[in-house]
C-alpha cells in the first residue's frame, strides 16, 4: 500500500480508501463490517460514509466494524449544507454521526454535494454550516473541515483559494478526467489533500470492458486499469473505492503495492481516444431520486450511458429497455420516462449537471413497444 499525507492535516492516508455508498444490501451489518475490517487488514486506513448512504446504513455498519478494528483508521463523514443550514443544525448533524460510528471524533468532515456556487455561499453564511463545524472543531468533534464538489474547475480554484478548506473530494476517473483535471491539478498544486470519488465511472467500465480494451495494455483489464490511474496518479492523496468483496480489496491493494503511474504519454493516447461524452455519463450516485411522479431516475439515466457514451442504435436501446424490464434494474419499478411532468426537480439535484427531462423524452420513445 502506498501512504502519503493528506494536504497540510499532518495524517497520513493509504493510496486506497474504502467508500461507504455501495454496500451489499443484500448482506447483514456484520457481514459488510467484516468486509470493512478486512480491508482495514490489509492497509486501507481511510473509510468514508454520508448519512442517507445504502438506505442509511453505512454510517451504522461503521460503527458495528469500529467497535471491533484493531488498525489505526481516519474516519470521514458529510452533512449538505442544503438541509443543514444553520450552525445549530450542522452541529447536532456532527453529534449524530459521531454517535452512529462509535468514535470520539470525525478526522475528516465534509461540506457535502457542492454543485454550484450558492451551495458553497449557503455553507459560509453567518450563522450557517460552516460555522457550527468551526465550533466542534474547537470542542474537538472534528479534525478537518473538507468539502466534496461537483463543480467546474475554476469553481473549485475559487474555493480553494479562499483557505477555509483542508481537502477536496472530486469525481474523477480514467474516463472524465481530460475534462475534470483542472479541479485536481489546483488542488494538488495548492498542497490540498485530494480524494477521487467514482473511480470505475458509476459502473461502467466494469460492464463495458470490450468497448473499453484501449485503456489497459498486456494482461491488464480496463477496470485494472481504471483503478491503477486513480490509484497510482500522483495528484490524487486517496482513491475511494465502493468494494463489496474480498476479491474487490484485494485488487486494488495489489494495485496500490505495485504502485505503477500512467506515463504521460500513455494518457495522451487515452485522451485522444475518449470521446466528451463521458464527461455527460450518468454515475449512478443517486442524489435525483426523489421524483414527484416516482419515475426511477438513476436507473433510466444509467440506462442512458449506453446511447450517449457507447452509441447503441435504437433498436439496441429498446432491446436493453426490454432486458431492464425484465430482469436488469427496472425490475418492480414504477414510473415510466413518459410520466416526466418536467417539473426541472431532478435536474436541479444533477451532480453532473445532465438534462435529464430531454434525455427521459428520447427514452419514452424507446419505452413504447
Ligand atoms: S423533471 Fe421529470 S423526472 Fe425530473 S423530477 Fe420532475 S417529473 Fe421527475
Ligand atoms: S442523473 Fe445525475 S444525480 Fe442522477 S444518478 Fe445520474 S449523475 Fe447522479
Amino acid at each position: 500500500m502506498i501512504y502519503s499525507l493528506y494536504g497540510k492535516t499532518g495524517k497520513k492516508v493509504s493510496a486506497v480508501g474504502f467508500g461507504g455508498m455501495r454496500f451489499d444490501e443484500s448482506k447483514s451489518i456484520q457481514e459488510n463490517a467484516d468486509l470493512i475490517r478486512y480491508a482495514n487488514s490489509m492497509g486501507i486506513n481511510y473509510f468514508d460514509t454520508a448519512p442517507g448512504y445504502c438506505n442509511d446504513t453505512s454510517e451504522d455498519i461503521y460503527g458495528e466494524a469500529f467497535k471491533d478494528m484493531p488498525g489505526q483508521f481516519y474516519v470521514s463523514t458529510k452533512g449538505m449544507p442544503t438541509s443543514l443550514n444553520t450552525a445549530e443544525k450542522a452541529i447536532a448533524a456532527v453529534k449524530k454521526s459521531i454517535k452512529r460510528l462509535g468514535v470520539k471524533k470525525i478526522d475528516f468532515y465534509h461540506i457535502w454535494c457542492i454543485r454550484k456556487m450558492d451551495h458553497y455561499e449557503l455553507a459560509m453564511k453567518q450563522g450557517g454550516q460552516y460555522e457550527g463545524l468551526l465550533q466542534c472543531q474547537k470542542e474537538g468533534l472534528i479534525d478537518h473541515i473538507v468539502l466534496s464538489s461537483h463543480q467546474t474547475g475554476n469553481e473549485v480554484k475559487h474555493i480553494l483559494e479562499e483557505k477555509k478548506i483542508e481537502g477536496i473530494l472530486l469525481g474523477v476517473n480514467i474516463l472524465n478526467f481530460p475534462y475534470r483535471w483542472e479541479g485536481v491539478q489546483t488542488a494538488a498544486d495548492m498542497g490540498y489533500g485530494v480524494v477521487a470519488m467514482n473511480p470505475l465511472g458509476g459502473g461502467s467500465i466494469p460492464s463495458h470492458e470490450n468497448e473499453l480494451d484501449f485503456l489497459s495494455e498486456g494482461d491488464e483489464s480496463p477496470t485494472e486499469a481504471a483503478l491503477r490511474f486513480v490509484i497510482s496518479c500522483p495528484q490524487i492523496t486517496i482513491a475511494l473505492n465502493g468494494f463489496t468483496t474480498k476479491e474487490h480489496i484485494d485488487m486494488a491493494c495489489r494495485i496500490a503495492d505495485e504502485a505503477k503511474p500512467f506515463t504521460d504519454k500513455e494518457l495522451s493516447n487515452i485522451k485522444e481516444k475518449i470521446g466528451a461524452a463521458m464527461n455527460e455519463a450518468c454515475t449512478g450516485c443517486g442524489y435525483c431520486d426523489m421524483c414527484p411522479q416516482g419515475i426511477p431516475i438513476p436507473s433510466f439515466m444509467q440506462i442512458y450511458n449506453e446511447k450517449h457514451v457507447f452509441h447503441k442504435t435504437d433498436d439496441e436501446m429498446k432491446e436493453i429497455m426490454r432486458n431492464a424490464y425484465e430482469w436488469g434494474i427496472l425490475v418492480g419499478k414504477r414510473g415510466t420516462a413518459a410520466d416526466c411532468t418536467a417539473c426541472g426537480l431532478c435536474e436541479n439535484e444533477c451532480t453532473q449537471h445532465l438534462p435529464i427531462i430531454a434525455r427521459l423524452k428520447e427514452i419514452a420513445s424507446w419505452d413504447k413497444e
